[in-house]
């Protein structure tokens, strides 16, 4: 059997190809990952060399930070896309000072770009977190990290006690560990295990419903947002007060993990628009690609006539897909579509929270569908049986973890439409179904 390993748990090989991109910055200024240094993790003195300082904080700097993050349309880069700007103004206002959540739990496992960032530049995501800590009037910040990365957590642990008795810690900050698990980095379930120890996604009809932590709102923002806020803040207190902040939103970069039938796996910096089949390109595929699943795992499988797609919120949402958590895995001629997306709804199924009926007995129910597809055992009655499944789940459960999978799995019915003809008619569609690119932890 030949599988790739999973990016997430190979830091060689996300360093790597981090290298290829960080020697190549966009915009001649600082980028994401241009302060990255072979000798591995960047400590406080380098990273001020390269980055500067935290800029001035006083005066009107949360409006201005607010302005310039608004102003380059970022949005997050945890999975859901929500824009920073609205999200960082839209804590109620309480007598009670909040508490800024870093999320860098990454349970998505063909994602390790926060991984990437926090180990080799732990500085430039806590530079965000004080940034829009003090933006937001906390009164702490917590960087949740999983609790299998030791090593991880350890080396922001480190970052953290250098810059105490400096200038560059204004607000308390402490490191939490989570369980790590694919639903545990959702926003609800990181403030409940805070606040409870029980990390399972909140039901929030209205998805406005604000977080509380110790009678205080919560602001959770992902590891890799902060670091785009460390960037956006400088530039902001460079520019002059007249200059267009429309420029801010030129030129910016975003990281993205490749994964599947590419030989160099991987975390890139690209900028952001770059065409999906450029980005591949980079990682070295093993062939001409059949197909990328998009975003994640609750992301979309895109056939290859959409590969020419900018890696972009509004380009993406045009073919139905989403940048979700900047993943990329690359589908082959080796592997089957069918199987690999069997396989990923029966990962998605184990990873329920076990809270929703819907999400419980329903993800279950279509990996077994897709299994029976996959093995030619499922004719039109199973296909018809598994859309109606998909259109029965999707929207109820607490948390958008079964929306994911019926996105992802819709997706594959129509980006392998041509191999389901097959499978359904009980004929092999050709590729090997024990070649397998999908990113998976092991069972
Ligand atoms: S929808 Fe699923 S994952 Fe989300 S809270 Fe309900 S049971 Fe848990």
């Amino acid at each position: 059997m030949t599988a790739t390993t999973p990016a997430a748990t190979t830091p060689a090989a996300t360093v790597a190809a981090a290298t290829a991109t960080a020697t190549n910055p966009a915009a001649g200024r600082p980028t994401l990952l241009s302060g990255w240094r072979a000798s591995g993790r960047s400590d406080l003195a380098a990273h001020v060399a390269h980055y500067g300082p935290l800029p001035p904080l006083h005066g009107d700097f949360p409006r201005r930070l607010v302005a310039a993050v608004e102003a380059a349309g970022l949005v997050g880069k945890g999975g859901a896309g929500f824009p920073s700007a609205i999200k960082l103004q839209s804590l109620p206002r309480t007598r009670s000072r909040p508490t800024l959540v870093v999320n860098a739990m990454e349970g998505e496992p063909a994602s390790a770009k926060d991984h990437v960032l926090l180990s080799l530049l732990p500085h430039l995501v806590l530079d965000g977190a004080q940034l829009a800590a003090v933006a937001v009037g906390a009164r702490q910040v917590v960087v949740c990290v999983a609790d299998d990365r030791d090593e991880l957590a350890a080396g922001v642990a480190t970052a953290v006690a250098e810059r105490q008795r400096t200038s560059q810690l204004p607000v308390p900050t402490t490191v939490a560990r989570p369980p790590g698990r694919y639903v545990g980095g959702e926003e609800s379930a990181l403030v409940g295990w805070l606040e409870r120890g029980r990390g399972v996604p909140a039901f929030r009809p209205e998805r406005g419903v604000p977080l509380a932590l110790d009678r205080a709102p919560a602001l959770v923002h992902n590891a890799e947002t902060m670091a785009h806020v460390a960037l956006l803040a400088r530039e902001a207190a460079g520019a002059s007060s007249t200059a267009d902040p429309e420029a801010l939103a030129a030129d910016r970069t975003t990281l993205v993990t490749v994964s599947g039938a590419v030989a160099r796996p991987g975390v890139l910096e690209v900028p952001l628009g770059t065409p999906i089949a450029d980005i591949v390109a980079m990682a070295t595929p093993q062939g001409p690609p059949v197909a990328v699943l998009v975003g994640g795992f609750g992301g979309s499988w895109l056939g290859a006539g959409a590969l020419g797609t900018p890696l972009r919120k509004d380009t993406l949402g045009a073919v139905g897909a989403a940048p979700g958590a900047g993943v990329l895995v690359v589908l082959g001629s080796q592997a089957c579509g069918l199987a690999e997306t069997a396989r990923i709804a029966r990962y998605m199924a184990g990873e329920s929270a076990g809270q929703c009926g819907p999400c419980v007995f329903g993800l279950p129910a279509i990996a077994d569908d897709l299994d029976l597809l996959v093995a030619g055992r499922g004719g039109a009655a199973i296909e018809l049986r598994l859309t109606g499944r998909l259109a029965l789940v999707a929207g109820r459960g607490a948390c958008r973890h079964p929306d994911g999978v019926v996105r992802m799995v819709a997706s594959a019915l129509d980006a392998f439409e041509d191999d389901l003809r097959r499978h359904a008619a009980g004929r092999p569609c050709g590729h090997s179904r024990r070649r397998t690119v999908v990113p998976l932890p092991p069972a």
